[in-house]
């Protein structure tokens, strides 16, 4: 049988793909675990997921879902500011019930969903064959879903292995609360350039988990922290335990280190017949390594560029041309943007004791940096902001030291 589509990868990206293509095209997904299967990830979702697909609000009733109304966001000198809301602003799932649940809902539309590895691919004028391990597969569009260590993007030549300076490592252990306490439970805790270095750590709670992750950038992780990913994060489990942030201990069992692309969006996501979504191609938030969200756009938007291509009958990249248009439209400067926060932040921490002593005494920049963390405020309106309120301090800053100097304002 001849598929129109075959999506490989059956994570937030490939499911929401598949959804969107389900009855409109004869749809296969790949994945070589069978589902439910787990991914490493802290789960947290930022509440505007349901704005952007709203059927999600009654298919999350059927699975254990917590809600979170306060985060707190620590800066690396150990000040602290929070802010709460009366509706959420996070959803914390588990991705083995997440993701079973976007796939099932693909299957139920009518995609076809077979576990297989899928070891390469070649492409010709007239279709893209799929080989697994197992057999092959003729389609007239393949789509990469299959994650940071993308079989597609390199099998298609759209992308080499990631940079090192492209990658975070976050290890993470998913704990339940009988084992590994936390009694805040509707409140998520970020630890933004933990400890100086540039990195994070977060707790999040979960319906009846508790996940604690600790991140770096890669390339700090291989030159200053020797020995097992294990050992790094025990210590952190135990130091929070000490500080009465948690209660029990560390379960090694429930421990699972993993690579995120944080590099921004890699350059070439479309080719003759093959498009990249999610992880495979970069769409990660590297500000707040927001994944979940930005694989199911990425996703959805590869299939109505696919739908396009099917009925112009064209299978070229300059047709698919159109996936690339639609992301950069929904999503590309915010994505960039996160790029150049991360990087400006975590190149020198102090400035993130500046953030959150300035957020703790002014609830406008609160509101706007919880706005820009949540996603809810967009990213041109916080940066004007920004600009506006470094402008009116500097301004502040320059009258009171004209009065300092000449006893009168200046
Ligand atoms: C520790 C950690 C914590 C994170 N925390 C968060 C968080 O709290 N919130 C958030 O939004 N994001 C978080 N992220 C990022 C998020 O997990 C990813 O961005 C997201 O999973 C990307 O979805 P995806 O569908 O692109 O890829 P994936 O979810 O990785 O799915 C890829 C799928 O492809 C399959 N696959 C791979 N290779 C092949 C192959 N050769 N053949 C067939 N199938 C294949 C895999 O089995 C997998 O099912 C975190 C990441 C990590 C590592």
């Amino acid at each position: 049988m001849r598929w129109d589509v075959v999506i490989v990868g059956g994570g937030p990206a490939g499911a929401t793909a598949a959804m969107r293509l389900a009855g409109k095209a004869r749809v296969l997904v790949l994945d070589k675990e069978a589902f439910p299967r787990d991914k490493p990830c802290g789960g947290g979702i930022s509440a505007r997921i349901l704005r952007r697909f709203p059927e999600l609000a009654s298919l999350l009733t059927k699975i254990p879902v917590r809600t979170v109304t306060k985060v707190r966001l620590h800066a690396p000198s150990g000040s602290c500011c929070a802010f709460q809301r009366p509706e959420p602003i996070y959803f914390m799932v588990r991705r083995l019930d997440f993701d079973a649940l976007l796939l099932r809902e693909a299957e139920r539309r009518g995609a076809v969903v077979q576990t297989e590895t899928v070891t390469s691919l070649r492409v010709c004028s007239d279709a893209v064959t799929v080989q697994t391990r197992e057999q092959e597969h003729i389609a007239s569009l393949v789509i990469g879903c299959d994650g940071v260590n993308s079989v597609v993007a390199r099998a298609s030549g759209l992308r080499p292995r990631w940079p090192e300076s492209c990658l975070a490592i976050d290890m993470m252990e998913e704990t339940p609360y009988s084992r590994l306490d936390f009694r805040e439970r509707d409140t998520m805790e970020v630890f933004y350039g933990y400890n100086g270095e540039p990195g994070y750590v977060y707790l999040f709670p979960k319906a009846d988990h508790i996940n604690v992750g600790i991140g770096w950038k890669m390339q700090h992780f291989r030159r200053h922290k020797p020995g097992p990913p294990y050992r790094h994060h025990r210590a952190l489990v135990e130091l929070l335990i000490a500080s009465g942030k948690l209660q029990g201990g560390s379960d090694r069992s429930c421990f699972r280190p993993f690579v995120i692309p944080v590099g921004g969006v890699w350059p070439r996501t479309c080719a003759d017949r093959v498009l990249l979504c999610g992880d495979a191609a970069g769409f990660v938030n590297a500000f707040t390594a927001e994944g979940i969200y930005y694989a199911m756009v990425s996703g959805d938007l590869a299939a109505q560029a696919t739908l396009e291509a099917a009925q112009a009958g064209a299978w070229s990249r300059r047709q698919l041309g159109r996936y690339p248009r639609l992301w950069k439209c929904e999503v590309g400067p915010e994505l960039e943007f996160s790029v150049k926060v991360q990087r400006l932040l975590l190149k020198d921490t102090s400035r993130i004791d500046c953030i959150v002593e300035v957020a703790r005494r002014n609830p406008d920049l609160l509101q706007k940096l919880a706005g820009y963390v949540t996603g809810e405020v967009a990213h041109r309106s916080f940066r004007r902001f920004l600009f506006g309120y470094s402008v009116r301090r500097r301004l502040q800053d320059l009258l009171e030291s004209g009065r300092g100097e000449s006893g009168q304002a200046v």
